[in-house]
């Protein structure tokens, strides 16, 4: 089989699939590293490597992704390729593939600017290649030290960086990938606790969406939790409210309980203010429980369905929640991210009528 892809989108590609499939980090890491190496370098340089055998000379170059390397070039598929895309490409889950389908873009996403692993221009590409039509980039607030939470002026920054990368793929519109893809601006603000958000609202104002997330003080007593997390959903700039009760069931970082709030009360408040529960779709957070998940369909919430993702291969998680919101019934119309990226940007923005 022939490949003409280039060394740079192969490596680029073992790098999604290998994190997507949640192997270990180091092993992603050679991948993008060897790629970042590969990115600069003329195709007459890369031949000329290949034929001397001298890519391990390269920083970053060991010997699986040479091998890589040199059959790219040579324009065959590497072997490490075709059997990654053999097993792991499909879709992470059996169900919810009409949902998936309708989903437009992504609201929720990290990049190395808080705690996330990856430039912001490696998470738009990687989106991009999905198929989205946006992804909103929400790092972390300020009070989330351990995260590397964003001050205003580093926010600040970082929007002139969003409209960069987006000036950078409008003007290579004609070319094909990224025509009508856009990098939104956003935020995971912490909920304060007393339900205020965790970032100026000179800033808020400027972000197109604001995920509004419990990072602190998760087991808070229910009946100041309860008021906490309806204020913050009340907010008038809070657009998603992010993995409600903050449990992990599984993984690297143990399990969690749930917060303890009246889950009624808080879907109730989002109802009526068009805030949006998130359904997270991470592995071991599974966020909201699935009778949370039924009862906020039936107060008449909208949803938004989030990769949560702090690594482009965690882009596709979306499965994962997708297939929780087609088990529970939810309308996709009633999931934001189904719609178009204006009306997405509208219902931010306050305007009842789009809902
Ligand atoms: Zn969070
Ligand atoms: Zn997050």
């Amino acid at each position: 089989m022939s490949y003409d892809a280039g060394p740079v989108a192969a490596l680029r590609r073992i790098a999604f699939l290998l994190e997507r499939a949640r192997e270990d980090t180091y092993k992603v890491k050679a991948y993008r590293a060897a790629a970042a190496t590969l990115l600069p370098l003329p195709a007459d340089e890369v031949a000329a490597r290949v034929d001397a055998g001298t890519l391990t000379e390269l920083p970053g170059v060991g010997a699986s992704t040479a091998k890589v390397v040199a059959a790219a070039v040579r324009g065959e598929v590497p072997e490490r390729l075709a059997r990654l895309e053999a097993e792991q490409a499909g879709p992470l889950v059996e169900g919810g593939r009409a949902h998936r389908a309708a989903l437009r873009g992504d609201c929720h996403s990290h990049s190395d600017w808080s705690d996330g692993g990856s430039p912001i221009e490696e998470m738009a590409f990687t989106a991009i290649e999905l198929g989205h039509d946006y992804l909103v980039l929400t790092d972390h607030s300020p009070r989330l030290k351990v995260a590397r939470g964003l001050s205003a002026e580093r926010l600040a920054r970082q929007l002139d960086v969003v409209d960069a990368v987006n000036a950078h793929l409008v003007a290579r519109a004609d070319a094909g990938p990224g025509e009508g893809f856009t990098l939104l601006k956003g935020i995971e603000v912490d909920i304060l606790d007393d339900g205020g958000l965790d970032q100026s609202d000179e800033m808020l104002a400027r972000l197109d969406l604001r995920v509004a997330s419990v990072h602190s003080k998760l087991q808070m007593e229910r009946a100041a939790m309860t008021r906490r997390m309806v204020a913050a959903v009340r907010h008038p700039r809070t657009n998603v409210l992010g993995h409600c009760t903050g449990r992990l069931v599984t993984g690297g970082r143990g399990t969690r309980a749930e917060s303890s709030f009246d889950a009624r009360a808080v879907f109730e408040a989002c109802a009526e203010s068009g805030t949006a529960v998130e359904i997270n779709s991470r592995p071991e957070r599974r966020d909201p429980p699935t009778r949370l998940l039924e009862l906020a369909r039936d107060v008449g919430c909208l949803f938004s369905i989030d990769s949560d993702a702090h690594a482009p291969g965690q882009l596709d998680f979306l499965d994962h929640g997708c297939e929780r919101a087609e088990a529970a019934g939810i309308e996709p119309d009633r999931i934001v991210n189904t719609w178009p990226r204006d009306r997405l940007l509208a219902w931010a923005a306050g305007d009842t009528s789009v809902r």
